[in-house]
């Protein structure tokens, strides 16, 4: 579906997805932002979103997610296809940028309105108080919604999943969060609403991301729920920690991964994630070996992975 079709017909061509992608066949994905280069971690939730997609005999497909422009790290995005193609991950639809998909995000956005879920805030992160439960406070105001926050109302409900890795997990998001921000009062779309719209609109049955993102699936289900698009299977991975217990991550100093380096540090990715052993060889052939051997019970239990030094 392109833009144009999207933004003709909105609320058609949404119901019109859900007719024309078959959500019994896996569709995988793996959806890196460029707010630093590739990691170690990256490269374990590269590998097993791969591995989980091609061992179903599913599809799996690569989005940048870069609507945060002022968190753009320079050159990243640029080390992500390098890393991408020298690790010889192919996605098996064309690349998609998240930063060209803006007029998709508003149109869901003029949805939401039209549907009176979401209303313009302009309270700032430091009134939320210690902890960061919004109370509400601009939901009956009706503020015109120019230049300011949207948020969307969550309701009094729990809402549960079950993680492929993780177990049942359950949040109520207005007990735990309050409303959240769907636009930000600089008009960045937020991560929320543009990964939500682009796995439905992309046709995708299952996530496999890092356990960080774990606390991000309630809102995320709930607001596929308000928009109506069928439910997600989600594996959150174990976050690989660094000698001092953090996570890697731009912040922490992850190196970058060493495209140079691309067998050897696949061949650890695959041992990290407890499957078994492949030989060094061309990425392409030790992916193929390593989706035969694939096996969900054998990745570390938690969601933290220690003792590995990158
Ligand atoms: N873009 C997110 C990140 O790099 C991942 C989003 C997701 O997998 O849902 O942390």
């Amino acid at each position: 579906m392109t833009v144009e079709d999207y933004l003709a017909k909105p609320s058609l061509a949404l119901t019109q997805r859900r007719n024309d992608v078959s959500l019994t066949r896996y569709s995988g994905r793996f959806a890196p932002s460029p707010t630093g280069p590739l990691h170690f971690g990256s490269l374990i939730t590269a590998v097993a979103s791969y591995c989980d997609a091609k061992s179903q005999g599913g599809s799996w497909i690569v989005r940048i997610e870069d609507t945060d422009i002022p968190r753009i790290y320079k050159g990243s995005e640029e080390h992500i296809l390098k890393c991408l193609d020298v690790f010889e991950f192919q996605s098996d639809t064309p690349i998609i940028f998240q930063k060209d998909r803006l007029e998709i995000y508003e149109a869901v956005i003029d949805q939401l309105k039209q549907k009176q879920q979401i209303y313009a805030c302009q309270c700032r992160r430091k009134m939320l108080g210690s902890n960061h439960i919004y109370t509400g406070t601009c939901r009956s105001l009706a503020l015109p919604f120019e230049n300011q926050a949207l948020r969307i109302k969550v309701s009094d409900q729990n809402i549960c999943f079950k993680d492929r890795l993780q177990g049942q997990h359950c949040s109520n998001l207005q007990h735990d969060l309050g409303d959240f921000v769907l636009k930000r009062r600089d008009g960045i779309i937020n991560y929320q609403l543009a990964v939500v719209v682009d796995d439905y609109l992309q046709g995708i049955t299952h996530v496999v991301r890092g356990a960080d993102l774990l606390d991000n699936t309630e809102r995320q289900i709930y607001l596929a729920e308000v928009l109506n698009y069928p439910q997600l299977q989600y594996m959150h991975l174990p976050l690989v920690m660094n000698d001092r217990g953090q996570k890697l991550s731009k912040q922490t100093h992850a190196h970058a991964l060493d495209p140079n380096k691309a067998p050897e540090l696949l061949q650890q990715a695959i041992h990290v994630l407890g499957q078994a052993p492949v030989e060094i060889d061309q990425p392409h052939r030790m992916l193929a070996q390593a989706v035969t051997q694939w096996d969900i019970q054998r990745i570390p239990k938690g969601t933290e992975i220690s003792g590995i030094y990158q």
